[in-house]
Formats: C-alpha cells, structure tokens, sequence
C-alpha cells in the first residue's frame, strides 16, 4: 500500500466514481449510475470508470433471477424482445424444488399469490381450514405461476386484474448480460479500463483509497470507489480490512461444481432445484443450453463425489467439464467502509438457492442511489446504508436456512444435522407462529412477502395447526364453493395462454 500526504477530507464531494470488476456487479452499477447520475445538474456531474481484469476474468454462473430485475429494465428503458434475445433469456416463473421436504416430493416457490387476501386473513388461512374439513386441493391449484410452470405455459398477463397477475423474472446468460450492459454503459459515457490492480493509494489522514494502481504502474484516481472485484473483496477486504461474517455454522455448503449442458427439447419456464445427499442441484434453462451445478458441503461430501452426483443427473449431455468454485457464506461486516463500497460478491455470499445474489446487487445500487454522497461522505450516510444492508441480507439468510432447517429426511448426516441445528432466534419466532397459527410477520427489508414463506414452509410441511378466526366466516358450503370457483377461475385463461417456447419464438422471431 503506498500512501500519500494528500489531506483526506471524507466530506469532499463526490464527482468521480471509480468501479473495480466488470462482472454482473460491475456492469450493472456502472449502468444504474450512469443512468440514474446522468440526469444530475452540471455541478453535481459524475464521471464514472470501470476498471476489470481479462486475466482475472468473471465468475460466470449466476443466471436465475427475481421479478425486481424487471425494474432494472425499466429503469434502464431496455426493450424486453433485445433483453432476451441478446443474452439468451428464459422466463422464471418459480423454482421446483425437489426432494427438499422428502425424497420423492416436490413444491413450487412461485412469483405469485395463492387465492386473494383479505385484510387481517391471508388466503392460506381459509386453505388451512378448508383442509381440515377434507375438502380435497393443494394450495398451489389457487395460483396461476404454478398453474403456468406446471403446463409450461407463458405470457405476460395484463394486470388489469389481480387475480390473473403472474409476475415473472429471467433466466440469462450471465457472460451475456455483463456485455449487454457493458455496451449499454459505455454508449452512457462509462470509462472502461483494461488491466489489472496490484496497489492502491492511500490517504495518509483518514486512509481514504485515493486512487487504483494498475500493474503496468497506470493510476486510476476517484472520490468514491465501488468495489465489484467478486470473492477477493479486493478494496473492502485486502485493502480496508473490513471484516467478515461467517454464517457457514447455518449454512454449510462451501463449493459448487457448474457445468453447462444441452437444452432440453423444451423449454420449462421455472428453475429446478433438486436435493441430493450433502447439498442440491440447480437447472437453469436457457434459449441454447441448460445451466447446471451442485452446492455441496465440503464437509459432507468429496470433489469427486460431486461430480459423479452431478453428471449422474445431467439430463441431457454436457457442454463442457465441470469447474469447482469455492465460496463462504457470510457478509462484509460494513458493506460501505470509508469511501468504498461493496457491491455483488465482495459484499458477501448467499448461494443462489432462492436467486437471490443478482437482485442483491440491484438493491445495493439502488439503497446508494438514494443515500448518494453528492455533497460526501458523512457518518449518517454510511450508517443508515450498512444498517438496511445488513438486516436485508440477514432476512434472506433467515429465508434459505428455512429450506434446509424445514427437512424431513433421514438419509444422510447432512439433512440430519440441518434439521437439527439451532437456528436464528428470528427464523425461529418466525416458524413457531406459522406453526401454531398460520401468522407471519412481514419484516419491512425482507424481499420475500408473505406467499413466499408460506409456500416453502407449507411445501415442506411445516402445516399450520390452527388458523385464523376471520377463516371462519364463511359456512363449509360457501368455503366449497368459493374455493371450486375460484380454483376455476384461476385456470381459465391456461387454454388460450402459448407454450413458454412458442411465446419466446413469437417474440423472438426465431426458434428459441
Ligand atoms: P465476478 O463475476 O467475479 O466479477 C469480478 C470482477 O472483478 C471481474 O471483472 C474481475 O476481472 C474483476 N477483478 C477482480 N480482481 C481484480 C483486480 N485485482 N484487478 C482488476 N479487476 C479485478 N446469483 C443470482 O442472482 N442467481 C443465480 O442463479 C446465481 N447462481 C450462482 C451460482 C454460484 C455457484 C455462485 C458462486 C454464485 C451465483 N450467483 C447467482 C451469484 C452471482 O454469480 C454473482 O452475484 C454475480 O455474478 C456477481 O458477481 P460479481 O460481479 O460480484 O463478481
């Protein structure tokens, strides 16, 4: 580290901003703020450039997404025909996961809401009780996401009514997507620079990086850097020694193994997420080929055992050998410290159970986009941005434990030692309520609503005991029929929906 006599004022305004990485984090920041800071007054212009490695290159897995990135699409103006023709997109309309519960069943965590709430008494209240009183039906036959996965069918519906709403995200070519927003970015005015940093300079004052040092000696000064350099946190670790939390006690999974491999004939409009022996297994279907992986605990299971499980499940023949990528679950303790901020992997790790690592990164830029440091960096900026990224990322964390904690198998030490592992107090409180009563409590950061918990509790058989007293309005006659008619209104449009494959070519206008 090299230091410089240079006064460090933290306070100073911010008119360049440096990104380090050029991956998902990286392209999408420099996109976002390009965009968003573009508009600024003149005298609150900001420079923005993007410094990336090709030696180092991109992780390159990362390809399932949630409803929110639609909003990055439209905040960007991006049509959706070139979004999906250009890195090769799918659409998700929920994963299915497999043998989570217990071997040989299967449950959808869909984009979309069973029945209708009404205020004070959520739809699952009136299944709950209708199950009770034997009235046969899964809970599932309420929404039209399932209804679609399952008949691999899709189109966007008009929203005119909620009870035809299904909302829906993508699956893309993630190699595909930085170099879409790359030209995107750089068409914006973003800098982009080749090579590789070795150093950095420092403030001698405050310690405020003050500009990258690239190994040809070239430097790249700014007020403000985003550190997007993945798993080496290059900036927030190496360089500030920020700190790191780890949650692998919860989660204990610490490699995956991705292999690409041949499309299927068929293109299923959700991700599969299949539990094996010591972790699961991902399909991400794409326009010209499968995403595949397995999220495994070293701890539990060999790199060779890995990959025999894995290619022993591919289901159609891979693209490519198989690669290992290692990771920790956990978080930077300060996702901003000093005047960086941590921004994709560098700012910590979730695997990519629920999808949920792209969408971090939105919601990252978009918590910065607000609390900005036009005018610097103070204390309150800081503390208000590390706070809601902290109890954001926690909630989902609380979110995927839930999936291994909520298990009824008994086939491996694995699912043994997760069923019984003390969980967070929160999750905990979380799962007893919904136990006793069906009652959840939405927390104001968490990015998974109330359908969301409930069809992963309910789908691994965590089934409320009682529900709640409005549920019971209704005579046992009227809750039949409301439920027949509204289970048939529900899959009324499923005739005249195409196929996920004929929308994507109508659209396209090529076979997908
Ligand atoms: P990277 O892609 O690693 O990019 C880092 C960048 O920093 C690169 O450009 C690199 O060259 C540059 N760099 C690093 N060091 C230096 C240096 N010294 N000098 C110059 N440049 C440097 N997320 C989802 O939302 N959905 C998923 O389905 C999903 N699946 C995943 C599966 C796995 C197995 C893993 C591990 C992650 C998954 N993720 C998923 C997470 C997702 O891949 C990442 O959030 C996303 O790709 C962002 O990565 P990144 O840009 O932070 O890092």
């Amino acid at each position: 580290m090299t230091t410089t006599q240079e006064d460090a004022n933290v306070t100073r305004p911010i008119r360049k901003v440096v990104i380090l990485g050029g991956g998902t984090a990286g392209w999408m920041t420099a996109a976002l703020l390009a965009k968003v800071l573009g508009g600024a007054r003149p005298e609150r212009a900001i420079a923005i450039e993007l410094v990336e490695s090709e030696d180092i290159g991109i992780i390159g897995v990362g390809e399932a997404t949630i409803p929110p990135i639609q909003q990055v699409n439209a905040v960007l103006g991006i049509d959706e025909a070139e979004f999906l023709r250009e890195t090769k997109a799918t659409i998700k309309l929920a994963i299915r996961f497999e043998n989570w519960g217990a071997i040989g069943e299967s449950y959808y965590h869909t984009f979309g809401t069973a029945g209708r709430n009404l205020p004070f008494c959520s739809f699952h209240h009136f299944w709950t009780r209708a199950r009770q009183l034997g009235i046969e039906g899964s809970y599932w036959d309420f929404d039209l996401n399932y209804l679609c996965a399952r008949g691999g069918k899709f189109a966007p519906t008009t929203g005119n009514d909620p009870i035809w709403d299904m909302p829906y995200a993508y699956h893309f070519d993630s190699g595909l997507y930085g170099q879409f927003l790359r030209r995107y970015s750089e068409k914006l005015g973003v800098v982009r620079t080749e090579g590789t940093v070795r150093d950095v300079q420092r403030a001698a004052g405050v310690g405020d990086i003050m500009a990258l040092v690239l190994a040809d000696g070239r430097q790249v000064a700014g007020d403000l850097f985003i550190d997007c350099s993945g798993g080496r946190g290059v900036l927030i670790q190496q360089q500030l020694g920020t700190g790191y939390e780890d949650w692998s006690h919860w989660l204990p999974c610490d490699r995956a193994m991705a292999v690409p491999s041949q499309r299927h004939v068929q293109t299923a409009p959700f991700t599969r997420s299949i539990a094996h022996g010591a972790g699961w297994q991902w399909q991400i279907p794409l326009q010209h080929r499968n995403g595949n992986g397995l999220v495994y605990s070293s701890r539990f299971c060999s790199d060779d055992e890995a990959a025999q499980v894995l290619l022993g499940h591919l289901e159609t023949p891979a693209l490519d050998e198989p690669r290992i990528i290692h990771f920790r679950t956990g978080r930077a303790r300060r996702q901003w410290n000093r005047n960086v901020v941590a921004i994709g992997l560098s700012s910590g790790f979730l695997e990519p159970l629920e999808s949920t690592s792209i969408y971090l990164i939105q919601s990252a830029i978009t918590r910065l986009l607000h609390l900005f440091p036009h005018d610097g960096i103070t204390p309150q900026l800081t503390g208000e941005y590390n706070r809601q990224s902290q109890i954001e990322m926690e909630l989902i964390r609380d979110f995927i434990i839930l999936h291994y904690h909520a298990n009824q198998r008994r086939d491996s030490a694995f699912w043994r030692d997760l069923r019984q592992m003390e969980v967070p107090e929160r999750l905990a409180r979380k799962i007893a309520l919904f136990a006793a009563n069906g009652t959840l409590v939405q927390d104001q950061h968490d990015i998974f609503m109330e359908p969301s918990w409930v069809q992963v509790m309910m789908g691994q058989g965590i089934v409320p005991a009682d529900y709640h007293p409005l549920a019971d309005g209704p005579s046992e006659a009227q809750l039949r029929g409301q439920l027949a008619q509204l289970a048939q209104l529900k899959a009324r449009p499923l005739d005249q929906l195409p196929s996920h494959d004929d929308y994507l070519q109508r659209l396209l206008g090529q076979p997908a």
